[in-house]
């Protein structure tokens, strides 16, 4: 059932009208449904598609996407369902800009395989990267959150908001020293609330995996040991 939260009074208004063909109907038409291309196997580090590498070790098995990124989850802790191109980023992008979640919620309900996924991944809370300050007065609704709690709703988890954004200071023109003193992200919680606990971070898009990395470390340095990703998207 959906929860208060996810309640958009504009999708009350908003036309029955599939958002990539505009056809008349669902939100995502048939068509456009089994337009969106599932994530295929890849990079044996970071699941990269279509990247064949023999090595799953961290150190020898990365590919260009992943070799730059420290401290990403094995890469069975990390998942994304769709690319993001053609279908799957008109669908995201016309959900987003039109605070229109309803085609996004059909494609992660029912989750079966991705509850199945979480549960043999033994995580035990999910937490969704917070929507940075300035965006949240424009779009009140954070895209990350709306996954995170279907997710929760199918698994059975509680959701969490374990981060908070710094309050930001544009990195540009930061020199590389200036950055890495100046996280994105806090962690909220105690070192001992954090113990034992594995946590699902989720996010929209995967795109550099450097806001789920900066999210991770933020995690890490306040004692969470166990973390893994999920996004429904990830950009090619
Ligand atoms: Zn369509
Ligand atoms: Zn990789």
């Amino acid at each position: 059932m959906a929860s208060w939260a996810d309640w958009n009074p504009l999708e009350l208004f908003a036309p029955k009208l599939c958002l990539v063909c505009g056809q008349a109907g669902e939100a995502l038409c048939a068509q456009c449904r089994r337009a969106l291309e599932p994530i295929a196997a890849g990079c044996r580090r970071c699941g990269y598609p279509g990247i064949q590498n023999k090595s799953g070790s961290p150190q020898s098995g990365g590919c260009f996407w992943c070799k730059p990124l420290r401290g990403l989850p094995s890469a069975a802790d990390m998942k994304s369902q769709f690319v993001y191109r053609n279908a799957g980023k008109a669908l995201f992008q016309q959900a987003k800009f039109q605070t229109y979640f309803r085609a996004i919620d059909g494609l992660l309900d029912p989750p079966d395989a991705l509850v199945a996924w979480i549960k043999a991944g033994g995580f035990q809370v999910v937490c969704p990267i917070p929507e940075r300050f300035e965006r949240m007065w424009r779009r009140p609704f954070n895209p990350a959150e709306r996954i995170a709690r279907i997710l929760c709703r199918g698994a059975e988890l509680p959701l969490v908001h374990w981060l908070r954004c710094r309050g930001q200071r544009s990195q540009v023109g930061l020199a590389r020293k200036g950055r890495r003193s100046n996280p994105r992200f806090i962690c909220t919680v105690s070192a001992e609330q954090l113990a034992g606990k594995k946590v699902l971070l989720v996010d929209d898009v995967l795109t550099t995996g450097s806001t789920l990395s900066a999210a991770s470390r933020a995690l890490r340095m306040a004692g969470c040991a166990q973390i893994g990703w999920f996004t429904l998207f990830r950009a090619l």
